[in-house]
């Protein structure tokens, strides 16, 4: 059963928090409430906070039930991919319709923005983990950095994010994505932990640029740093950013070989490596990112797009 069988479902990818981490999309490519500067799938192209139906809900549980069948290894189906999910009105439905179908625990990637929302709240009970994001202290950095659809106020959204943690059962690791000169300074870093203390969690993850960013003012913190910021949000905090690690060719369904071979006929884009392996845009990242760490591609801008350029021509 080859990728391209699959619309909705990709993968496994591995994860360095989730480990083998099989993902469903649900909803176009960068269909999100934000536009965060350090987005690592390109600029949102539909702003928006609409919930609808994006792709059909049977549509999304068969894939899943075709990958089951297959003997898929997975440590989480993970609700994440090309945008927001919770903005899929459906996303109750298909979390409860995977519950029925096996034991592995559902995760949910969210930017947390609509669970000031009852009906997002509990479309999201029935999941084993919810990885919602945090990645400013106040509006005005906020609107910088997550760059939101103008109908999400700050506080709602954090008082979201306070409702969500209260009322959730499964565990709750909040994400802190921080970036250099903006929140990975001292008093920004300290307003965000501020506002992390009103939440209940279990786990507050710190990460920051380390694949080629949607904007290029989205700039890396170096990992000494990170780890002295990870002191100001207390003994739940640690630093998950992928600063060194590079995954092992057995955990991707195209082998590193496969990538290269088609960045040596011609420099590409995500898109172009996405859409030429028939691999989702996620798993096409992580390729990228560990040829970037071994240095044998560059990433380099033309004509407004960022390339992909193998250097061992
Ligand atoms: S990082 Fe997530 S929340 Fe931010 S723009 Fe990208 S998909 Fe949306």
């Amino acid at each position: 059963m080859s990728a391209k069988e699959f619309n909705h479902v990709f993968g496994p990818v591995p994860s360095r928090r989730l480990g083998r981490s099989l993902g469903v999309d649900l909803v176009a490519y960068k269909t999100c409430s934000y536009d965060c500067v350090y987005c690592q799938l390109g600029r949102t192209t539909c702003k928006t906070t609409d919930r609808k139906e994006y792709v059909p809900v049977s549509e999304v549980l068969r894939e899943v039930e075709r990958k089951i069948e297959s003997n898929v290894q997975a440590d989480f189906i993970t609700l994440s991919g090309s945008g927001e999910p919770t903005l899929h009105a459906g996303c109750g439905e298909i979390i409860q319709g995977i519950k029925k179908m096996t034991q592995i625990p559902v995760a949910v990637l969210t930017n947390g923005s609509l669970l000031w929302d009852p009906s997002v709240r509990e479309d999201l009970l029935s999941a084993d983990l919810v990885i919602p994001s945090l990645d400013a202290g106040e509006s005005e950095i906020f609107i910088e950095v997550n760059q939101p659809d103008p109908s999400i106020d700050f506080n709602r959204m954090i008082n979201g994010l306070i409702d969500f943690g209260a009322s959730f059962k499964g565990q709750v690791w909040l994400e802190v994505f921080l970036l250099g000169g903006m929140t990975a300074l001292e008093d920004e870093a300290t307003k965000i932990a501020a506002q992390v203390q009103k939440i209940h969690l279990d786990r507050i993850q710190l990460n920051t640029v380390a694949r080629p960013p949607a904007y290029d003012k989205a700039l890396a913190v170096p990992e000494a740093e990170m780890s002295r910021l990870a002191k100001l949000f207390g003994d739940k905090a640690e630093v998950v950013a992928d600063f060194g690690g590079v995954h092992e060719d057995k955990d991707f369904s195209v082998r590193r070989e496969d990538v290269l071979d088609l960045l040596e006929r011609r420099p590409c884009t995500l898109d172009d490596v996405s859409i030429s392996l028939g691999i989702h845009r996620n798993e096409a990242v992580k390729h990228l990112n560990n040829l970037l760490k071994q240095s044998v591609v560059t990433a380099e801008q033309m004509g407004g797009k960022l390339f992909y350029v193998c250097s061992r021509r």
